[in-house]
């Protein structure tokens, strides 16, 4: 049992402005344990009316400050729990602080590049590398991402679900059995065998994550996600198992609603933003507590989750992340005391070893047959399960003469048979009840003077046959045991059952492992019911860009027009720079693969050959020339085998970070144009009204620049034309052409320079082939194109003037 308080460390944020200076320092004394000051600048502190104190200290394990790189936060603060992990103990990392603090950034990584990767992928990589070294141990890996908003749980897992909300995910629901385990319904947990498949779920949870956000539903900011790894070791032949989880959680936002203002109690009377937050509060207020009996982990979903977590079974480690800016001094202190008093939970870790009793009967029943097998070699017999008739008719009849032979020295003769001995003592009893026997003393008296007979005999050899008989008697009591354990565990894993509703996507959490081998027939009903989920798994896995590309698949059935709308967006947005430059280290990347992997080539056949060539016959120095060589070309050879394995994670990682833009993208794309649609209904009276007599174009706001924009139509206008008959078409005037350059010549250049290909084959489709159809959704598209072509068009040209 590891004994340990929760670990805290502080993580300071680079500021988005520029340096403030003297708002903190950090003491790193190597004798005294670090601590954090906040300095606060004079006027905030004069707000303080209770509170006239300028400065605030706090002590953590560590403090890591702006220029920390995520490697060492890695190695200093998730690498350690990591390690316990692996040996079997629990574990969980937690992230506390403000919105835009830092914590997604600390736990999942930046989006943008490769050294940016957080905890987790880090955690993932560390741990597949080191299971990959242990030969000694079989383990398995399983991976579950749960996501908690508004005391819901939602699986973010789900490989099937086209996530549109957060409702659409799958909601996971907690029951707790009996014993107090706790039992997350409907979280799936997906097997994940190497270090790629790992990461293919985290993307998948992360973009269903993103998805899944609405800014009605700020839920990146009010939610927490659970991410654990499942972690199960066994030695071969051994009946233990070793469970362990890691929990890496990125928690909500920390930030409080009501700010009174500097003049108040700023820091002492404040809203909570996140309920569940105050829950966990909560508990670690009454953990920290020494006298309280009652810890209120039932309050919330979360607190419930990370009951194990928060004073339990589990090495805990909180990551306090501070964006230490003037204004949210007041936040940063609140989560630094947060994090003093989480400091002083205690938790205890215990190895999480359960007998597997399959197991276990089938090695009691292996030292069962050797046992027959030694006891058969001495007796020099085979024997059967039971006496046959003949000689149970034998042994009655021996038994009778025995009990009827007035010689004190007579023996009852059955050998070194425990079936017969049994047998015996069976039918005495038989014949005692029935009192067809002359008297209790007398039997007694027979049996003890014939057993310590026998012994005198026979010493030795009834010795050994008693040790060989007990030890088959225990191994019998042994059984029994083990087949009442397994019928009990039955009949709870039924109870369980009935209380889950029979649902089969239960799996155990908390307390309990991913698949509790106490009982076979509830293992192989897990085991089951996990395979065809393993099967999809690997077809999820298998398939990352297709189920990526289904979550972005919503192009394809885009109409032309808004496909083109997508593409300038696309062109005019933020993150393609990233996308862009990610595509080029991509390149880069693939293109230093490619030479690795022929100069590896290469260097194998050099290696070849010079081992071929090292005949005896060579003069010595010669010979030293080309050994050297050799060792050299295999240093070679190692050395560029071990930065074509990094690359090949990194370029997985990259592919992983460039799809999720793409669908981040997409789904920008998809709100700005439904915001574009709802504009164009509200603003247009072309299409409030269908008044086909105004021009369309000449509708919304700023009607004289469009005018100047689209009055041309002998270079290139275009307009649209009510036809009076609840029918509209688009039909270009002149030169059926869509972009009219209609702006004066630098830019028209510049917009040439830089259309895309899609944009190039447009002019070529005439426009009258879009006729507006009457069926609403289809018009508003081509309506919302037309008025972010135009909008573009506009922001372009007033760009160029
Ligand atoms: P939170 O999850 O706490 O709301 P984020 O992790 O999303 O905050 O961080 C907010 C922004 O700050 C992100 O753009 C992130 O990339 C950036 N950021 C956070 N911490 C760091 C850091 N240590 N170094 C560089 N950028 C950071
Ligand atoms: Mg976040």
């Amino acid at each position: 049992m590891v004994k340990q308080t929760i670990q805290i460390f502080a993580r300071v944020k680079p500021p988005v402005r520029k340096h403030q200076q003297g708002i903190y320092s950090i003491d790193e004394d190597e004798k005294l344990i670090p601590s954090l000051e906040i300095i606060l600048p004079r006027d905030l502190a004069d707000g303080f009316v209770n509170n006239k104190r300028e400065s605030y200290k706090f002590k953590f394990q560590r403090i890591f400050d702006q220029d920390a790189k995520q490697e060492t936060i890695f190695e200093n603060i998730a690498k350690p729990v990591a390690g316990s992990v692996l040996e079997g103990y629990n574990g969980t990392i937690f992230a506390y602080g403000q919105t835009g603090s830092g914590k997604t950034f600390t736990i999942t990584g930046g989006a943008e590049r490769y050294s940016d990767r957080g905890i987790i992928p880090r955690t993932l990589s560390y741990i597949f590398e080191q299971l990959q070294k242990d030969s000694s141990k079989m383990y398995t890996t399983h991976i579950s991402y749960l996501e908690i908003y508004n005391e819901c749980g939602y699986d973010l897992l789900d490989p099937r679900h086209e996530a549109s909300s957060l409702e659409d995910l799958p909601k996971v629901t907690i029951l707790e059995d009996p014993d107090q385990n706790i039992h997350l319904k409907n979280l799936t947990l997906h097997q994940a065998t190497t270090e790629e498949e790992a990461l293919n779920l985290l993307f998948l949870g992360d973009t269903n994550r993103m998805i899944a956000e609405t800014p009605m539903n700020q839920a990146s900011t009010r939610s927490h996600c659970i991410f654990t790894i499942h972690l199960s070791s066994k030695e071969p032949g051994s009946a233990t198992v070793r469970h362990a989880k890691l929990h890496l959680v990125d928690l909500a936002g920390s930030e409080r609603v009501a700010k009174t203002g500097v003049g108040g109690h700023l820091l002492t009377e404040a809203k909570y933003i996140n309920l569940s937050l105050h829950y966990l509060e909560q508990v670690i207020i009454a953990l920290s507590e020494k006298h309280r009996s009652h810890i209120p982990y039932r309050n919330s979903m979360m607190t419930s989750v990370l009951r194990d977590s928060l004073g339990g079974n589990c090495m805990t480690t909180m990551i306090a992340t501070l964006s230490l800016e003037k204004r949210n001094l007041d936040e940063s202190i609140s989560t630094c005391r947060f994090a003093q008093r989480v400091a002083l939970i205690k938790n205890e870790a215990v190895l999480n070893e359960e007998i597997d009793p399959r197991l276990m009967i089938k090695r009691l029943q292996k030292e069962i047959q050797e046992l027959k097998d030694e006891l058969a070699m001495v007796t020099g017999e085979q024997r059967t399960e039971a006496l046959t008739e003949a000689e149970l008719l034998q042994l009655e009849k021996l038994i009778t003469s025995f009990l009827e032979d007035q010689d004190p020295e007579s023996r009852l003769e059955v050998g070194a048979d425990m079936r017969k001995v049994h047998h015996c003592f069976h039918h005495l009893k038989k014949l005692l009840n029935d009192k067809k026997i002359f008297g209790n003393n007398t039997v007694s008296n027979t049996v003890s003077s014939e057993s310590k007979d026998q012994d005198c005999q026979e010493p030795l050899k009834e010795e050994e046959y008693r040790k060989l008989r007990d030890i088959l008697k225990q191994r019998d009591n042994e059984i029994n045991i083990l087949v009442n354990m397994l019928k009990k565990e039955k009949k709870k894993a039924q109870e369980t059952l009935h209380l889950a509703g029979m649902d089969r996507r239960e799996f155990r959490h908390s307390q309990s492992p991913p698949f509790p081998p106490g009982n076979p027939e509830e293992g192989q009903r897990l085991r089951l019911s996990s395979a065809p989920s393993q099967a999809q798994d690997f077809s999820i896995l298998g398939n990352r860009s297709s189920l990526l590309h289904k979550k972005t698949g919503m192009r394809e059935e885009m109409s032309l027009g808004r496909q083109e709308a997508f593409e300038i967006f696309k062109r005019d947005h933020a993150d393609s720079v990233t996308i862009d430059d990610n595509k080029q280290i991509l390149k880069q990347r693939f293109s230093e693969a490619k030479a690795l992997g022929e100069s590896i080539n290469e260097a194998r056949s050099k290696i070849g050959i010079s081992e071929n060539m090292a005949v005896p016959l060579m003069p010595d120095q010669q010979e030293e020339k080309l050994r050297s060589q050799l060792e050299e070309e295999k240093r070679r050879y190692k050395t560029m085998f071990t930065r074509l394995k990094a690359l090949k994670v990194e370029i997985e990682h990259l592919q992983l970070l460039m799809d999720k833009a793409k669908v981040k993208l997409q789904k920008e794309f998809e709100v700005w144009w439904a915001e574009e649609a709802t504009n164009l209904q509200v603003n247009s009276p072309a299409v409030n009204s269908l008044d086909h007599t105004k021009p369309f174009l000449q509708t919304s706001d700023s009607q004289h620049e469009q005018s100047q924009l689209f009055s041309n139509k002998s270079s290139g206008g275009w307009e649209v034309q009510g036809q009076g008959t609840g029918r509209f078409d688009v039909c270009d005037v002149n030169a059926r052409k869509i972009l009219p350059s209609p702006c004066p010549s630098p830019h028209s250049q510049r917009q040439s320079s830089t259309s895309t290909p899609l944009e190039d084959s447009i002019p070529k489709r005439p426009m009258s082939s879009i006729p507006l159809t009457g069926d609403s959704q289809t018009d508003s598209d081509i309506l919302a194109f037309i008025k972010a072509r135009q909008s573009i068009l506009q922001k372009q040209c007033l760009g160029s003037n």
